[in-house]
């Protein structure tokens, strides 16, 4: 049984690949309001585990509930609109447009349902979705770039702005898959800072990550995943004393 507080409850999925088993028996309950990590080390499976929560992949069996919806067998972009964002490990940016008019179509895409390329035409008479994306812009520290194409920008600002793409839709549960990947430290320090601002909000976040530097400063909650199955769950401070998840690292 899902608990009221789980937002999102992964039950008994397994994915094969062929002969490769690489998500085994996971259970895993998100609660509301709360950022948890997953780690492990590489080939884990946490990329497929995240594929199979927003619709890229189909479990081999299993299913994954959000608010009590079976997202299984649902696709991609249903998923999105039930409230579920995640930022990509790829970005996915129109790097002619600006980056305010990136930060405008999810928005829009949201509120029709779809997104249209008559959309890109009619950008500038939204003057609502205008002053939100601005908002959202300010709070990820972009105000000074909203006119600049999103291809000039920095691989950290790119980040900031697909965060405020996600931010825009609203989303009740946000996945991160390596926010910080590729980022000196300093971006790395803003993000950290800029995410934490968001977990003030209330969100739910669910986040991939192989920094431990971004685990320890973010999760509340931490799963360890290794060869597909999740060897150790808790606290922070329960993960980090635990002499199964050294092994899988030092192993791994
Ligand atoms: P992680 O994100 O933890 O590094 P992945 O989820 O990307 O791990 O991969 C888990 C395992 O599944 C790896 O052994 C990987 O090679 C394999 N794998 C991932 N995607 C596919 C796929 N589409 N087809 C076949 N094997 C895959
Ligand atoms: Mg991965």
């Amino acid at each position: 049984m899902t608990q009221p507080n789980i937002v999102l409850h992964v039950a008994d999925v397994h994915k094969r690949f062929g002969g490769l088993h690489a998500l085994a028996d996971i259970d895993l309950q998100i609660e509301a309001g709360k950022t948890h990590a997953i780690i492990g080390p590489n080939g884990a499976g946490k990329s497929t585990l995240l594929n199979v929560i927003i619709g890229k992949l189909a479990p081999s069996s299993g299913q994954v509930v959000f608010d009590g919806t079976v997202l299984t067998g649902r696709k991609p972009h249903q998923i999105n609109q039930l409230g579920i964002a995640r930022v990509f490990q790829t970005p996915e940016i129109f790097s002619d447009l600006t980056v305010l008019q990136n930060v405008m179509i999810p928005a829009l895409a949201k509120r029709d349902g779809a997104f249209k390329l008559n959309m890109l035409r009619s950008l500038e008479s939204e003057t609502a979705i205008r002053q939100e994306a601005e908002d959202m812009l300010q709070d990820v520290g972009l105000t000074g770039r909203i006119a600049s194409h999103a291809g000039s920008l920095s691989r950290g600002d790119k980040r900031r702005m697909e965060l405020a793409m996600c931010l825009i839709q609203h989303p009740r549960l946000l996945l991160l898959d390596e926010p910080t990947a590729g980022m000196s430290r300093h971006d790395t320090n803003t993000t950290i800072e800029l995410l934490k601002k968001i977990k003030a909000r209330g969100m739910t976040k669910v986040i991939i990550e192989h920094d431990m530097h971004v685990v320890f400063s973010l999760a509340d909650k931490i799963s360890v995943l290794a060869q597909g199955r999740i060897i150790a769950d808790g606290t922070p401070d329960q993960v980090r004393g635990n002499p199964k998840v050294q092994e899988a690292y030092l192993g791994g």
